[in-house]
């Protein structure tokens, strides 16, 4: 088996990787070609915009550093979330009550389009449209949760409102004080998804270049030297594409790619165990009949869901420092216990792993193209939401590209992507930030 990343040390294998055959690696580039559009990375976002655009008769290619899925797309926790009532006041003040409709339209549809693409083109990855609950890690947080099922409701969204003792004929995480569920919500084995994905782009004649980093962008230049509008050039290591147009499609794993990103994202690291199949009675034991996903109102919080094969994946957002921190996984099998007590001292971890998110300033993803250098579009940032928004962002880079303006009206997308304040001081400020995040999360 070949995977994504062969360095990877087996122990930190993400349990998507090992659950699918990833075949051998497609080829580098190592000529040079031209396109109508090359796509820069081979995650959920870059696959959905090469699907989208090849659809549509464009010549497309796509280059990737590693392997499809070595990104996020291939190490998240698969959970494709419709509604978020933590955030409804603060879209409601951002963007006014139409905005917020669409903002939630927008996450139905990020839910539809997977459905979609998974059902026409018969990828096989579990998924499973079983909800998603929010789940209170303390009591100051059930009135939100209860206003926004009220809200929602109005607004023609079903959804419903636990209270602890309602909770509990839910799930047995007696720890938790109420919830949100949104019945809309999936789930998805992210592995099988990103490489079903990949090979349905493949189907459509579009290569995709593995371990191709790009190492530059830049305008082409025209005949006489000057500076040519329509053109891009992309170089590798071992080749290049001339394209009409590009796209940046590398979220938390853009690193240095262009000057612009520097500062406009932070790569924060989440981090996840697996644990081996429950038995029968641990799964009776925690009563989770409706097999939704979770994730609580923490600021670092938890998410987990079941698997096909009766695990639980369990992740948890974490950390803003630049190294892998081991320790992390340790705080996860033990927050399950907290989650689960009916579990403690029966776990077994099976994989345990990292991956970067995009995070944003206003935690709000963005489409746009490069001032500096017009034909290259990008959509970054989803700041931990990006199963199903990613693949929707990607339709949408396509339907841009092809002139087409069907949303326009996206309401995060209507301020440009700014940088963090004090970047340069991140080594100073993260730990601050992080310590009153954990501050918070205490109360
Ligand atoms: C641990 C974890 C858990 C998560 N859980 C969830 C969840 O449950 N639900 C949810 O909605 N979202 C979740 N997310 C977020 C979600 O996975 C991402 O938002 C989404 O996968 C982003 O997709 P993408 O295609 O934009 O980027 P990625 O999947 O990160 O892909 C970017 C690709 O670009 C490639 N690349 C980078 N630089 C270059 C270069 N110079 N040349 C060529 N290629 C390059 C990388 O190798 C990578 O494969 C999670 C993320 C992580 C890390």
């Amino acid at each position: 088996m070949s995977l994504p990343d062969p360095n990877l040390a087996t122990e930190r294998l993400p349990l998507w990787w090992d659950q699918v055959e990833w075949g051998e690696p497609g080829p580098r580039l190592e000529t040079s070609l031209e396109t109508d559009v090359a796509v820069i990375g081979g995650g959920y976002t870059g696959l959905s915009a090469a699907y989208h655009l090849a659809r549509e008769g464009v010549k497309v290619v796509v280059l990737e550093s590693e392997r499809i899925g070595f990104g996020a797309s291939g190490r998240n926790g698969g959970i494709i979330g419709a509604l978020h009532p933590g955030r409804f006041k603060r879209e409601m003040r951002r963007f006014g009550v139409e905005g917020f409709r669409r903002a939630c339209e927008i996450g139905r549809e990020s839910v539809q389009i997977v459905e979609d693409l998974v059902r026409e083109n018969r990828i096989e990855c579990d998924y499973e449209r079983s909800g998603e609950m929010c789940l209170a890690h303390s009591r100051r947080h059930l009135p939100t949760l209860k206003e926004s099922a009220r809200v929602l409701s109005d607004l023609g969204y079903p959804c419903e409102y636990f209270d602890q003792a309602a909770l509990r004929e839910q799930m047995n995480a007696p720890s938790y004080f109420g919830g949100f569920l949104d019945p809309q919500s999936a789930h998805v084995h992210p592995g099988k998804y990103v490489h079903g994905l990949g090979s349905v782009v493949r189907s459509l004649g579009v290569p995709i270049y593995e371990r191709s980093s790009v190492s530059s962008i830049a305008a082409a230049r025209s005949r006489g030297g000057g500076r040519n509008a329509r053109g891009i050039v992309i170089r590798t290591e071992g080749g290049e594409i001339r394209a009409h147009e590009a796209i940046v499609a590398t979220n938390g794993y853009t690193g240095n790619l262009h000057r612009f990103f520097e500062g406009r994202y932070y790569p924060l690291r989440s981090y996840v165990v697996a644990t081996e199949p429950l038995s029968d009675a641990d799964w009776e034991s925690i009563g989770w009949k409706s097999r939704c996903s979770c994730y609580d109102t923490k600021i670092m919080l938890y998410y987990f869901r079941p698997t096909h094969d009766r695990r639980i994946v369990f992740g948890g957002r974490a950390d803003y420092g630049e190294w892998e921190n081991r320790g992390m996984y340790d705080q996860l099998e033990e927050a399950i216990g907290w989650v689960f007590p009916s579990l403690r001292g029966r776990l077994r971890i099976s994989h345990r792993w990292y991956g970067l998110l995009g995070y944003t300033f206003d935690r709000s993803p963005r489409i746009d193209r490069l001032k500096d250098l017009p034909q290259v579009w990008y959509s970054m940032g989803y700041s931990g939401h990006g199963v199903g928004v990613a693949t929707l962002c990607g339709k949408i880079l396509a339907g841009n590209l092809l002139g087409r303006h069907d949303y326009d009206d996206v309401p995060f997308n209507r301020s440009p992507l700014r940088r963090f304040p004090l970047y340069s001081l991140r080594k100073l400020t993260a730990p601050a930030y992080l310590a009153y995040c954990r501050l918070q999360d205490a109360l």
